[in-house]
């Protein structure tokens, strides 16, 4: 999502200054209506018109990333921390992550600049498989992880059910490693889950989306989605 005067300056039409201008002049439509506030914010699929001529939209462009641990699942960060873009330094699209994982979780991100296509991936109706690696303090009991399979309550509601499966136990260190997949995409979702059942999360990991896998690609590595891939997920 971009303010509109800055879609207009970036197209090279005008300055963002004169690109206000032009708007409170009425001379901006976004898909097919006038648009005379300077608030408004449009994402690359929409039909931007300047004095009825329209505006070339970017390319869309889709891409599966490997995020290391570290990064913030961001554009910026005000505190100057390392953002996923600063991987997609040569790409010239303004893109932006599809949903977060959490500076301390490595793993499967999506980005795109097709603002529709990331809301519907996100849409909750979407119910899109993500699967996570976690290692967890503690040894989870098999009851534990069956009622955390079943939902357990959180600050924001139940969960809904998800898939558990004790990959292994280091008995001596008193860890365990689990992978749990779940559809919903709330915030720190399965380290709160985790932390409700009294075993947190030590390292997470997201090892799929969808029926997307992090095969081929090393951390920090990007690849593009291929057509098929882009279909088969709309
Ligand atoms: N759940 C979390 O707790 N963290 C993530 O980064 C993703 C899902």
């Amino acid at each position: 999502m971009e303010r509109l005067q800055k879609v207009i300056a970036h197209a090279g039409i005008a300055s963002r200054r004169k690109a206000e201008e032009m708007i409170l002049e009425g001379r901006v439509k976004v898909n097919g209506s006038v648009v005379k506030e300077l608030g408004r914010k449009v994402t690359p699929s929409d039909r931007v018109e300047v004095d009825g001529v329209q505006i070339e939209g970017e390319e869309p462009v889709y891409f599966l990333f490997y995020k290391p641990r570290g990064v913030i699942s961001s554009v910026q960060d005000d505190k100057g921390r390392k953002v996923v873009t600063d991987f997609f330094q040569t790409i010239e699209q303004r893109i932006y992550p599809v949903g977060r994982l959490d500076y301390d979780t490595s793993g499967l991100l999506l980005l795109t600049n097709d603002g529709e296509f990331a809301n519907l991936l996100m849409h909750p109706s979407n119910e899109i498989d993500k699967v996570y690696v976690a290692k967890v303090k503690g040894i989870p009991s098999k009851e534990k992880l069956t009622s955390l399979a079943r939902g357990v309550m959180l600050e924001d509601g139940k969960t809904a059910p998800a898939k558990t499966k004790m990959l292994s136990v280091d008995k001596k260190k008193d860890t365990a490693i689990v992978e749990i997949t779940i559809h919903e995409g709330r915030n720190r979702q399965v380290r709160r889950m985790f932390e409700a059942i009294g075993h947190p999360v030590l390292k997470l990991k997201r090892e799929k989306y969808g029926f997307l896998t992090l095969n081929g690609l090393r951390t920090g590595e990007i690849r593009e989605l291929t057509h098929h891939e882009v279909k088969q997920l709309r």
